[in-house]
């Protein structure tokens, strides 16, 4: 996983570095352990079995079918993936009785299976959903608390050196850390964590995010405990409802779900383009100084920093951006996998395929998440800072993602209006009344893109 691919070296600092604690806490434990570096999982398995025979393998079920299928074939014996709280055999169970695979159907019987903020079959405090009290634009003036910064041992040092890199102070590497880390949300985050969810700020760039998606996504965080932690907050009185309820929401609804429906649609969803999207992916996200949309040179910038930025630029803007402007599906996928710290097929293919870039022709989300400039001006701090007027269509100052926002709808327009959600915004196109000059203008913001000029 070290070599092949432009992988993010803070991706594999992170992702080495913990496995070698791992390792040096199983041998201080009493637990004999083989580290292996070897070109692939199977081949570092072939090489112990060369060494000690073959002795029966367990291990916990991997995280994408490729692995799963090389691992079958070596006839390893899986078992349920404590990453997660649904197993495979209960989530199948639940789609196959779904018509429609609606997240929010999903997390409400969780809430019920799992016991967690209900009073028999009903939400406490009389409702599911705190979106209303959510979803605010970014404060003015606000203090945000300060972020915990992760000191580097020995073994990072060593591990950074090897891959001639210097790590930001972002990742823990340790379970210690990563507990400090879920600490550290829940005294200073997890309050606040609901109304702020959607924003994107200049000052700060992880609002009250928890920050633990990569320790969830390599062990050193279960769900379970992260989660009690959060409830026990707010049955103290320490957190309000529309806080824990989101962050609740977050990891027993979108993060089973996720993985649930990765396993559930199979290893062909992974290949699928159902809006015949051709771009070769654009220059900007290998490098930020090839744009001069603010909004998208800030957040590929942070990429470029440390690996992350939080759901709202992954969709808003990322996505956005290769979902309008048609870019190959399958190469945005790869670069998103590449790039960030808690990427891993299960949660990257239905996360981009499905509701990124809309290439599955709507079996998990029912319309593309396509925005103009006015919603992300609304929503983040970029706008003030940019060559581009948000509310423009047309003209050379013209915002880019407005231009192609209309350009997309209309591109695809005869599939869109047999949506019944999307009917709505197809109609728009019938009352812009620069249409043709509109079409004009998103050819050449098409171009100038491909060729890094915009
Ligand atoms: C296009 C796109 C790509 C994404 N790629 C990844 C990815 O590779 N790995 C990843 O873990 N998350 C991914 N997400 C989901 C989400 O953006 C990240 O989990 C989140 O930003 C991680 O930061 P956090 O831990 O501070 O999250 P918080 O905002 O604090 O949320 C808490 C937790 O909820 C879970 N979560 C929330 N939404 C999702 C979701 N859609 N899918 C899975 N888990 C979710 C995560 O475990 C996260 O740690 C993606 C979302 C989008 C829209
Ligand atoms: S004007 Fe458009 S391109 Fe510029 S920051 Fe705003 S949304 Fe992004």
């Amino acid at each position: 996983m070290t070599q092949g691919r432009p992988w993010h070296r803070e991706r594999l600092f992170f992702l080495i570095s913990s496995a070698r604690h791992f390792a040096a806490l199983l041998e201080a434990r009493g637990f004999k352990v083989l580290y292996f570096k070897a070109k692939s999982t199977p081949a570092g398995l072939e090489k112990a079995q060369a060494e000690y025979g073959k002795l029966p393998v367990s291990c916990a079920e991997p995280s994408s079918h490729t692995q799963f299928a090389q691992l079958k074939k070596l006839g390893v014996e899986f078992v349920d993936n404590d990453f997660f709280l649904t197993p495979r055999a209960l989530f199948t169970s639940w789609a196959e009785s779904q018509k429609s695979f609606v997240m929010e159907n999903f997390y409400r019987a969780q809430r019920i299976l799992l016991n967690l903020l209900v009073e028999g079959n009903k939400p406490v405090e009389g409702r599911w959903n705190f979106d209303a009290e959510n979803r605010l634009p970014p404060p003015k003036n606000y203090t945000w608390p300060k972020r915990l910064l992760h000191a580097r041992d020995e073994i990072d040092k060593e591990v950074a050196k090897d891959l001639g890199y210097e790590p930001t102070d972002s990742w823990a590497t340790t379970r210690a850390g990563a507990l400090k880390q879920l600490k550290n949300f829940l005294d200073n985050h997890l309050a606040g964590f609901g109304p702020y969810e959607d924003a994107v700020t200049l000052d700060e760039w992880s609002l009250h995010h928890s920050l633990l998606s990569p320790y969830l996504n390599n062990g050193l965080l279960t769900a379970e405990e992260v989660i009690s932690a959060a409830i026990k907050r707010y049955d103290q009185g320490l957190a309000p409802i529309e806080s824990v309820e989101a962050f609740v929401r977050q990891i027993i609804g979108w993060r089973e779900y996720i993985n649930g429906m990765y396993w559930f649609l199979g290893a062909e969803y992974k290949e699928l383009n159902g809006l015949a999207a051709k771009r070769e992916l654009l220059p900007l996200f290998v490098d930020s100084s090839k744009t001069k949309m603010n909004c998208v040179k800030q957040v590929v910038a942070q990429v470029e920093t440390r690996a992350w930025t939080h759901h709202i630029p992954r969709l808003m803007i990322l996505s956005n951006l290769a979902l309008v402007t048609g870019t190959n599906p399958q190469q945005f996928l790869d670069w998103m996998r590449e790039q960030f710290i808690d990427a891993a097929d299960w949660v990257m293919v239905p996360n981009i395929i499905g509701m990124g870039v809309h290439a599955d022709g709507g079996r998990l989300m029912t319309k593309p998440y396509a925005a103009g400039g006015a919603y992300i001006s609304r929503m983040t701090q970029y706008c003030k800072g940019c060559d581009y007027e948000p509310k423009k269509r047309v003209g050379d100052d013209a915002c880019p993602f407005t231009t192609l926002y209309w350009d997309f709808l209309d591109r695809h327009k005869a599939q869109f209006s047999k949506n019944h959600r999307m009917s709505q915004q197809v109609n728009g196109l019938t009352r812009l009344s620069d249409l043709p000059e509109l079409r004009v203008r998103a050819k050449k913001v098409l171009q100038g893109l491909s060729d890094g000029t915009i």
